[in-house]
């Protein structure tokens, strides 16, 4: 993980000055504000900035609810009823801003999630630095033969240093070529104009890393962590939704504990799933054929309640 000198001089800044405040704070979170937590080789995601806490998104419920949520006595129980009955807006009282640096090939799976507010660092404004994601040889897999989205065996010897160098022969081709371009000297020492970082950046791979400020709620986050924490989702940006899923546990532990039970640790059945498991507690064995199931729906239902 790389910090720019001014940004290690923010950081440092913002941790040696407390401020008093008469807004809720959650003590699990302070601890990690202002901290940069590395993720893959060189990124890092760090919390700039927070607001609400377990209790607000209980006070938010109990406006709506009023007098009915004396059926639900203590927090944790309603914001666990809430979760179960996908009652969100309580949930959204909650923001969290990040400072995230990551590779442009995962900024491009993460930019999907609309419902952020984002603010990236300008190739057009600055020159990018020279980094590049290269995977850890644990990493390099080859395409997985029974998932069209997924990695199966690892490479090995020969093949996974040819890969090797391949991606850090290239990227260090291209970013040779790019500061070639933007010099307003050539090689000889000669001069020339040098052109403009916006088109320059254009032959850069897209291993190379950006940065951005990343707002949302809990509950966008949730939909988020939901998607990219899961063990399916792409590792790369997987390492930053469980570096994300740490800092929220500790930030409002009781939410982070009803999203972990009711969605990621939780499963979603069809009509037909319902079905097949009745079948099965009545005693019939139910086959893929006998269940009205695809083959695909079949191995991931299998995966779950097989
Ligand atoms: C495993 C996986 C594979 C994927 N593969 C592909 C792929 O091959 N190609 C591809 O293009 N994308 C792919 N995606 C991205 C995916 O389709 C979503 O764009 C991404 O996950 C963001 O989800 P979202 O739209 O629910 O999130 P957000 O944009 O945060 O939106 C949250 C929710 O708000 C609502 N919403 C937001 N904006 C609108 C809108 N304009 N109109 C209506 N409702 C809205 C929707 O209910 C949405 O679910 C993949 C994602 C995953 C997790």
């Amino acid at each position: 993980m790389s910090l720019t000198p001014d940004q290690q001089a923010e950081i440092d800044e913002a941790r040696s000055t407390p401020r008093p405040t008469l807004r809720a704070v959650s003590p699990g979170i302070e601890a990690h504000l202002h901290s940069a937590y590395p993720v893959l080789d060189h990124g890092l995601i760090r919390v700039i900035d927070y607001m609400g806490d377990d209790a607000a998104i209980v006070q938010a419920a109990r406006v709506s609810y009023g007098r009915g949520t004396r059926a639900v006595s203590n927090d944790e129980g309603l914001i666990r009823y809430l979760m179960r009955h996908w009652h969100s807006t309580p949930f959204e009282m909650c923001e969290i801003k990040f400072h995230v640096k990551l590779p442009v090939f995962v900024a491009r799976q993460w930019i999907r999630h609309r419902t952020a507010n984002v603010n990236e660092y300008s190739a057009r404004y600055s020159i990018l630095d020279r980094e590049f994601y290269i995977p850890a040889p644990e990493q390099l897999a080859a395409q997985s033969t029974v998932n069209n989205q997924g990695r199966g065996a690892l490479l090995e010897g020969d093949e996974a240093q040819r890969v090797l160098d391949i991606l850090k022969d290239d990227a260090t081709r291209a970013y040779d070529h790019y500061e070639a371009m933007l010099s307003q000297t050539q090689a000889d020492g000669s001069p020339q104009q040098g052109l403009a970082r916006e088109l320059a950046r254009m032959n850069l791979p897209a291993n190379i890393y950006t940065q951005w400020y990343w707002k949302t709620d809990l509950h966008n986050l949730f939909h988020f962590l939901r998607l990219r924490a899961d063990a399916h989702a792409q590792y790369e940006i997987r390492v930053y939704a469980e570096t994300m899923c740490q800092i929220v546990r500790d930030w409002v532990p009781l939410a982070y504990a009803a999203f972990e039970d009711y969605r990621l640790g939780g499963a979603v059945l069809s009509a037909k799933g319902v079905a097949v498991l009745r079948r099965r507690l009545a005693g019939e064995a139910v086959t893929q054929e006998s269940s009205g199931m695809s083959k695909g729906e079949w191995r991931e239902f299998e995966g779950v309640w097989g």
